[in-house]
This record gives structure tokens, sequence and C-alpha cells, in this order.
């Protein structure tokens, strides 16, 4: 008898959780089937099957179900909210699978285990634990699934911390004169499609990226410190710590906020990293994406601000 086939959008909390969510499937016996990559067809099929004043990411996690729910037998859209009162995530990430269930007809099984997140990551996973018993009924196995997962997890986040964008398989320039820091959402940055492929703009223009996702656990606190209130909200908090280090560290030259069009815990990030950008004399250029943003508009932009980079960069060195 084949193995069960469990589908996973590869959107939203897949790009912080690829290696957690995979090998934990995996490791249950099941066949592990992703959607592909997003793209115009995925985008368009988003727009249609969701509400039509949701945000980008969204939408486009909706058009990554219908691509693949056809083709699987079980499907994995986890519910994640906050562990403690005063850490959570934006409630889209809370209601995903009801908004799915409520948006698209004929879908395979749901697994929607709920999984909490606090100010570092996940924290505990019983749901995942009791998501792996009730599959599989082997207590052991999904004891035993759970722990390489999380195992699987780390690496990768260490990976990243210690490896840079290379480790997500993205190129960096060889001779950069610059380092920008994009800050934003993991499924923003590391999504083409969302993010109009500012990415690869970058590494053709020579410019070194950097990344929330590099900065560590220890650095990411003492700029939580920093404020009397969190955001609340998990990847905000984190959009807007990483990018107090940049500002403050002299890694970055400059600061590109990435941000999705109708996000309501964006229009704080954005405010307070253009605030702080002002106090700390940083470059800083937010670009607000929607499913009409096209390419050419989003280079120009970017090849503004990476002259605007240069150019200052060589009036400090007295070449101007
Ligand atoms: S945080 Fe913003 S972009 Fe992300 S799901 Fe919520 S509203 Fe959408």
């Amino acid at each position: 008898m084949r193995d069960a086939v469990i589908g996973i959008p590869r959107y939203l909390s897949y790009y912080s959780f690829a290696p957690l969510y995979e090998t934990f499937f995996r490791e249950l016996g099941f066949q592990v089937r992703l959607s592909p990559p997003s793209n115009t067809d995925i985008l368009d099929a988003g727009v249609r099957e969701t509400v039509n004043d949701a945000c980008i990411p969204i939408k486009i996690f909706h058009g990554h179900v219908a691509a693949i729910k056809d083709r699987v037998d079980f499907l994995f859209v986890p519910r994640l909210a906050g562990a403690k009162m005063h850490y959570t995530v934006c409630p889209k990430f809370l209601g995903l699978p009801d908004m799915v269930r409520g948006s698209i007809s004929d879908l395979p099984d749901i697994i929607a285990p709920r999984l909490p997140m606090g100010r570092d990551g996940l924290q505990g996973l019983r749901s995942l634990y009791r998501t792996g018993v009730r599959l599989t009924g082997r207590r052991v196995q999904a004891m035993r699934a759970l722990h390489n997962a999380r195992r699987a997890l780390g690496r990768r986040i260490n990976q990243i911390q210690q490896g840079g964008l290379e480790a997500l398989g993205f190129d960096q320039p060889r001779d950069a004169d610059l380092t920008v820091a994009l800050i934003g959402y993991p499924y923003m940055l590391y999504d083409t499609l969302a993010s109009g492929g500012i990415l690869g703009q970058l590494r053709a223009l020579g410019v070194r990226v950097v990344t929330p996702e590099m900065v560590s656990t220890r650095e990411m606190r003492r700029h939580a410190r920093a404020y009397p209130e969190n955001l609340f909200w998990y990847y905000s908090n984190r959009s807007l710590w990483a990018g107090m280090h940049y500002m403050t560290s002299g890694l970055a030259d400059g600061i590109i906020h990435v941000t999705a069009f109708g996000c309501g815990p964006d229009a704080m990030v954005n405010k307070l990293l253009e605030l702080e950008s002002a106090r700390y004399g940083a470059p800083f250029m937010a670009i607000t994406v929607d499913e009409h943003t096209g390419d050419v508009g989003l280079r120009t932009r970017v090849e503004a601000f990476v002259d605007m980079l240069r150019w200052q960069a060589a009036r400090k060195e007295g070449l101007t």
C-alpha cells in the first residue's frame, strides 16, 4: 500500500519552519508533497478564492492550497497562536485553517494543530506530538519524529545565522560594495512572487543582503529590552528588532522594509522603523507590495535607493 500523502503549502510559516514540518511528517511515514513555488497562477487562484480585502500573503496562501488540494490525502494548515498573553501572531495565522475551509471547496482532511509562538519562536509542541499520535497511533514514533524535526529546524536556524542567505539557496555578489538590510516577514522576503523579486534585483546591482533571520536570538533580545512594550505580534517584533540591529550596528548601509498592502501589524512596524531610522540617520525605504505591483516600478525604486547609498558612500570618502 502506498504511503499517505500530506500536502504542505509552500508559503507563510513554511518559510520559517520548513525543516520542522517536512521532517516531522516524513518520520511519521508520510509522503510529503509541497505546492509549487509561488507563481502568477497561484496568485490568480488566491485572489479568486479569498475575500477581497485580505492581505496579499493570505491570498497567495489560498492559491497554494488550491494548487495542491486535489493531489494529497491530507493538507497541513497549522494554526500559529501566541504561547502567552503578550506574545502572539497576526490573527490571520490563528484563523488560517478556518479561512481556508470557508473559502475553498472539496478539500481533503485538514491537519491543523495549534503551534504556540513565544518571543523567540515555537514554544513546546505538544499539539504536533498529539497530531502524530492521532495519525499513526504510535506514541514512540510520534515522539521520535518530533525530536528529529526540532533538531532539523535548529540546524537550519544555525546555518542561516552563520551562513547568511547562501544557506537559504540565494547567491550573493562576490564583490559587493554595499550591504542592504532587507526587513520584513520571511514569507515576504524569500518568496520571489511576494517580494517582487527584490533579492535578485539587489544581487544584480552588486549589493549584499542581510535579513532578520541572520540576527541572533541574543541580539534580538537586546533590542527587545530597549522598548517598554513589545509589538505583540511575533513576526512584527522580529522585523522591528532586526531593523534596530542593522541601524545601530553599522552592519548595513541602508534599510529596505518590504511590507504587504493591507497588513495591519506592518503599519506600526513601518512607522517605528521610519522614526528610528531618522533618529539614527540610517537611509530607509519602504516598499509596499500588492497583487498589482509591477517588476519595473519596483526595480526603479530599488535602483534609485542603491544609487543614493553609493553617492552617500562616495561623499563620505570625499570622492564627490
Ligand atoms: S502579518 Fe500582515 S501580511 Fe502577515 S498575514 Fe497578518 S496581515 Fe497579512
